[in-house]
């Protein structure tokens, strides 16, 4: 027998036992997204390394040490998305769509970051990101944060916490930087090897540092929100009063900065206890310099991400993973004649009665091994057909989930009790 192949480190299959929840967390957001007027954009999983790096930023853990960067046979060198708004933003400017224009946008899909795999920290994950383009905020900023929240609701999450921080305006930020690096300078010795090459490049930056030997030396460091330039310190003054005034809680964590080197003024982060140290389960910000430094036209802008493996990780530990794919009626086919008209029964049935989900038995067995799959398919109803049935032009309704006992039902009746059935089922869940 041959080696078995393995998978990529990092990278997970869903299975069907677990794609419900996905499918239900990402059919919630296309809805909310369509009711506060964001469309779809979708882009390339590749784009040219340069994009990255000039948006990202070279001193950040992704640029260093987290990109799938590859070189294609025409000698292009190319990277696999490790996010989706560099890729959004080169888009809107690739195709013109920031010409006295704004956008609301979303997409969805898989991202991928060299990192080192663990509970909630995968090579291959998934986004849902959201952004608004040449919008200066902060009414779009507070928008963005409410869309959140009440994705939060939709599905039905609790205990999710909102840290919330300004990050002023790269000049405020001039000052801020100059006090941050004279007090790193102070604790050099203290410094991890990241931190002292991110002292002379991008000092910020050691506030994000994942490194837990540095947590001390950064929580007595000075705090940005001391240094605020008056336009940024109104700009939050007002979200914080929309979302005071729209009672969404949150924390202002003046520690907050945020992985990339892009943003400035507004940047947040949702965060839970029950995922263990993988806390961030969705993070954005404002990048007002991203469109301008990408050879745009100047527009502000600002977005979020959420990482889909940690917030379906939370819909399964609360109880809302779901499972609204499992068919409802199982039938199964006792018998030669059974199985020649069984799948144009269900075919009649699907027509019949919208919204019914119906799985066939195929492949034949016993009679008791296709009662075993009925259960395991999670359908409430199973339709037995046999040949006696057949002959007769009825069939079997059996109840799998409830005592009452089965019953014969002629075949032309069996679109109606099937309805009767599934406004029974959604009557119960609503
Ligand atoms: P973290 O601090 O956990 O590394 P980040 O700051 O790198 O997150 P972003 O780049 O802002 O995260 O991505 C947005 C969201 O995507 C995060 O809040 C998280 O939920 C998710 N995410 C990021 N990296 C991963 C990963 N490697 N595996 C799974 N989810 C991830
Ligand atoms: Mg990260």
């Amino acid at each position: 027998m041959s080696e078995t192949l393995q998978p990529v480190r990092g990278m997970n299959d869903v299975l069907p036992d677990d794609s419900a929840a996905w499918q239900s967390l990402e059919r919630v957001a296309r809805e909310t997204f369509a009711e506060y007027g964001y469309r779809e954009i979708r882009l390339p999983l590749l784009e040219r390394t340069e994009l990255f790096k000039r948006s990202i930023g070279e001193m950040t853990d992704i640029v260093e040490k987290e990109m799938y960067t590859f070189e294609d046979r025409g000698g292009d060198s190319l990277t696999l998305r490790p996010e989706a708004t560099a890729g959004i933003v080169r888009a809107c400017i690739t195709n013109g769509l920031l010409h006295n224009q704004r956008q609301k946008v979303w997409c969805m899909g898989p991202m991928f970051r060299y990192e080192r795999p663990q509970k909630g920290r995968y090579r291959q994950f998934h986004q849902i990101d959201v952004e608004a383009l040449g919008y200066p905020g902060p009414d779009v900023d507070a928008e963005l944060i409410m869309m959140s929240a009440r994705l939060w609701r939709r599905l039905g999450l609790a205990g999710l916490r909102l840290n919330l921080n300004s990050l002023g305006t790269p000049e405020s930020r001039k000052g801020y930087r100059a006090e941050l690096v004279e007090y790193f300078l102070r604790h050099e010795a203290a410094l991890d090897e990241d931190s002292k090459r991110r002292l002379g490049g991008n000092p910020l930056r050691i506030l994000d540092t994942k490194n837990p030997a540095m947590r001390e030396i950064v929580a007595g460091a000075p705090v940005i929100t001391d240094y605020l330039d008056p336009e940024s310190a109104a700009h939050f003054a007002s979200l914080r009063a929309q979302l005071d005034g729209a009672g969404i809680e949150y924390v202002v964590n003046p520690r907050l900065v945020r992985g990339l080197d892009y943003y400035s003024r507004t940047v947040f982060e949702w965060v839970t206890t029950d995922l263990g140290s993988q806390d961030a389960v969705c993070s954005g910000g404002r990048y007002d310099g991203l469109v301008a430094q990408l050879g745009g036209a100047a527009a502000p802008a600002i977005g979020w991400a959420l990482g889909e493996e940690r917030i379906v990780e939370l819909m399964r530990l609360q109880g809302r993973a779901g499972n609204d794919a499992a068919p409802h009626v199982y039938l199964a086919l006792a018998g030669a004649a059974a199985e020649a008209v069984g799948l144009k029964l269900a075919e009649s049935l699907r027509d019949a009665v919208p919204g019914l989900r119906i799985e066939t038995n195929c492949g034949g067995g016993s009679f008791k091994a296709q009662l075993k799959r009925a259960d395991r398919s999670g359908a409430s109803h199973a339709v037995i057909l046999g040949d006696d049935e057949v002959a007769q032009q009825v069939a079997t309704l059996k109840p799998l989930r409830e005592e009452t006992g089965q019953r014969h039902v002629p075949l032309a009746g069996l679109a109606g009790e099937l309805a009767q059935v599934l406004q029974a089922r959604s009557r119960g869940q609503g």
